[in-house]
């Protein structure tokens, strides 16, 4: 099963109230440090809803969050490192030796007793070969029998513009499980960081009806409640769903 583990390292202080300042000062005569210190919760709300309302997202860019991703498969992290607008550090299987089997057991061979068989075996094989190989090759070579199931780290940077596009496309139903219950735990310490930047973000269905047309799956989220594990380890929405 998963190990997944998503931490808040740190995150720009006041992180609503420095994109609030900035996106004042657009408007204003006063520069941004005097309308950050002027700024209240109310107008930082009445404000962000107002410009990211408009489109003019450029100003929540002000605000950055690191997180620690753990105990995730490869497959999610080849994912994640698609949204471009960020930084990443991962774990290396250059320097890192993988000679301890720790892999992602999704849930639907988890639950299948001949599934789980066949996978299971093919985890042993690959890390039997593993094993071997990297007494005689470097690892940076042995890795090349890992599997996509691979447990991996990785720290992620994005600025609050970029998670509110990463939660759009991951917190929804058509992500598969893994990265959606990623985005989802991400989600929730953010919003704990920056209640207001981050009041409206999550799927589409949150705000509006589903852009996915046949992909949709008809099952929208409640906004402001975060679904259960059990709710997010189910596959992802297909066309027939
Ligand atoms: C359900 C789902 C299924 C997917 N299936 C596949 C698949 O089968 N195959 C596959 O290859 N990928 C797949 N992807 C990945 C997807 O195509 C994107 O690579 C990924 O979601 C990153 O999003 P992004 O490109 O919008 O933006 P990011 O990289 O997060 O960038 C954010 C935004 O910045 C802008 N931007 C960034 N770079 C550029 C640029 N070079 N030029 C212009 N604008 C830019 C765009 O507006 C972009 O939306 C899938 C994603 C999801 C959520």
């Amino acid at each position: 099963m998963s190990d997944l583990k998503v931490r808040l390292l740190n995150h720009t202080k006041n992180p609503d109230r420095i994109c609030a300042a900035a996106a004042q000062s657009c408007y204003s005569e006063q520069g941004a440090g005097e309308l950050f210190d002027g700024t209240t919760d109310e107008r930082a709300k009445k404000m962000i809803k107002k410009v990211v309302g408009m489109g003019h997202l450029s100003v929540v860019e002000h605000a950055h969050f690191t997180f620690s991703v753990e105990g995730v498969s490869r497959s999610l992290t080849h994912q994640l490192v698609r949204h471009r607008i960020a930084s990443y550090s991962q774990q290396s299987q250059r320097y890192v030796g993988m000679s301890k089997a720790e892999y992602v057991f999704p849930p639907s061979i988890a639950g299948d007793p001949e599934a789980r068989k066949a996978f299971s075996e093919a985890m042993d094989n690959a890390w039997k070969a593993y094993r071997l190989l990297a007494k005689t090759v470097p690892k940076e070579d042995a890795r090349y029998v890992l599997p996509n199931a691979c447990q991996t780290n990785i720290t992620v940077t994005m600025n609050a513009r970029e998670l509110w596009h990463l939660f759009s496309l991951r917190c929804c139903r058509r992500a598969q499980w893994e990265i959606r219950m990623m985005a989802w735990k991400m989600l929730s310490e953010a919003k704990e960081a920056a209640p207001i930047l981050f009041e409206d973000a999550g799927p589409p269905c949150f705000r509006g009806p589903c852009p996915e047309g046949d992909y949709s799956c008809g099952k929208p989220y409640k906004k402001g409640v975060l679904p259960s594990e059990e709710e997010l380890m189910v596959e992802s929405a297909k066309p027939t769903d």
